[in-house]
């Protein structure tokens, strides 16, 4: 079925009775050409694209639980591609032209909205940084541009422009990011890789590899066997310890993340807002929530929920720029497990076990490389090469000496 304002003035006029399910519930096949082990953002968008760009529709996406019950529904909804690496940047940049075509492309609402984002400068060696980075990002096709004080307080009056340790000297603009409703895209691209012959198992949990002779051939799931030609894993924060069944070790840690949202106010955030002295972002949502969030718990953890010193943490960062913040109550917060790579960039890139792939090592920015993510994964599983803007991502540029560490930390995770 396809939605269109015509089919919903045609449903209202005869009693919403002809709407069909956006996905089926189908019974596992024995065997597929490719399975995809979870269905998240990724493993959905991967399923789409395989089905949509490359022909192969012989496709299962297995899934522990309900689409959406990863992090896809619960990030904050940031897309952008302010990257300044080499190895990132033209990934970043192709992922934000598909958001731009994705709802007519995939024929859903998944609300995107590109507001802008704007990353604030409080010294003078953040604006050297970031004018480099606004450089790499134009000479990749990008848009930023670098703000002085004046044009922000149009945009944001609110914001403490001369706080003593952080005052405001300017920001890089893009005007091109901007959110994207987090869940609507999980059921986006479900729908639309449904609707083209692939297979989507809910409640259907991987619990071993089906080996043969070194090789991968399958996955053991809660509802049995299934055979496959080659296996994609997409799991994001359970990465680590789905691969462990597979006999590998990843250069991944787990993390939780958390996200926050207050009460309904008035509009006041144009688009999204990143403190550049500490770590908190904030967009404002069609509710009227606004929606922020921080660091990273800095522990390893697989629990999807978040403790109380980083909520402090954040809070602290909200008010440093944005006083007015703290007269906001805090409606709602949760937590999601985040795959930290040790450069803090992801891995799209064949196994050393013959017919078993991965995608992993998403961090906190696998939200808005969701659609490149899906279709870069979809062209190495069809024609065995990785995509042009993914030939870094591969698992053995550490010992390559190839890092791509965007924020120049070195090997600890907990600090991309
Ligand atoms: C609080 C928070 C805020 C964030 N904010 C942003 C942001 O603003 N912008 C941004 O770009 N990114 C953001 N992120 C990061 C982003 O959400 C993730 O990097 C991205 O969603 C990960 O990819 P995914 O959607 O495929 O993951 P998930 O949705 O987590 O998908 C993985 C799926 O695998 C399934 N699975 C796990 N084990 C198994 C198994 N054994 N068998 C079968 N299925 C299994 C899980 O149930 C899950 O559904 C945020 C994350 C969090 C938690």
């Amino acid at each position: 079925m396809r939605y269109s304002a015509l089919q919903i003035l045609k449903e209202g006029l005869t009693g919403n009775k002809g709407w069909i399910p956006a996905w089926r519930e189908p019974e596992p096949k024995a065997e597929y050409d490719i399975v995809i082990v979870g269905g998240g953002g990724h493993g959905l968008a991967t399923a789409y694209y395989l089905a949509k760009e490359f022909g192969v529709t012989n496709v299962a996406v297995v899934e522990k639980g309900w689409l959406g019950s990863g992090n896809i529904g619960r990030n904050t909804t940031i897309i952008r591609s302010n990257y300044l690496l080499e190895g990132n940047q033209p990934f970043y940049e192709f992922s934000l032209k598909l958001w731009e075509g994705l709802e007519q492309d995939f024929n859903y609402n998944a609300m995107v909205s590109q507001r802008g984002i704007l990353n604030l400068i409080h010294s003078d060696p953040q604006r050297d940084a970031f004018v480099r980075r606004g450089n790499a990002m134009r000479l990749s096709g990008a848009d930023a541009e670098i703000l002085g004080p004046d044009e922000i307080r149009k945009m944001c009056p609110y914001l403490d422009y001369d706080n003593a340790r952080f005052p405001i000297q300017g920001a890089i603009w893009q005007p091109r990011g901007g959110t994207v409703r987090h869940d609507a895209v999980a059921w986006g691209y479900a729908r639309g890789a449904d609707c083209r012959g692939v297979d989507i198992l809910q409640n259907c949990e991987v619990i071993g590899f089906v080996m043969e002779k070194g090789s991968c051939h399958g996955v053991e799931t809660a509802k049995g066997t299934i055979r496959a030609k080659k296996v994609a894993v997409c799991v994001a924060g359970s990465s680590s310890r789905v691969m462990e069944k597979a006999g590998m070790r990843l250069p991944i840690e787990s993390h939780v993340l958390q996200a926050f949202v207050s009460e309904g106010l008035k509009p006041t955030i144009p688009g999204v807002i990143t403190f550049g002295a500490g770590h908190f972002y904030v967009s404002q949502s069609d509710k009227g929530g606004l929606v922020f969030g921080g660091d990273i718990d800095g522990y390893n953890t697989y629990a999807q929920r978040g403790n109380l010193p980083v909520v402090e943490d954040v809070c602290e960062g909200g008010m440093a720029i944005m006083p007015m913040i703290g007269r906001a109550r805090l409606l709602r917060m949760w937590g999601g497990v985040m795959d930290m790579s040790m450069d803090g960039s992801p891995f799209i890139d064949k196994t050393h076990i013959d017919g078993l792939y991965l995608n992993a090592g998403w961090c906190y920015g696998g939200f808005k490389a969701t659609p490149a993510s899906g279709f870069c994964y979809a062209h190495l599983l069809a024609t065995d090469r990785p995509h042009e803007t993914a030939t870094a991502y591969r698992l053995d540029r550490f010992r390559r000496g190839a890092p791509i560490d965007e924020k120049g930390h070195g090997a600890q995770p907990n600090l991309h």
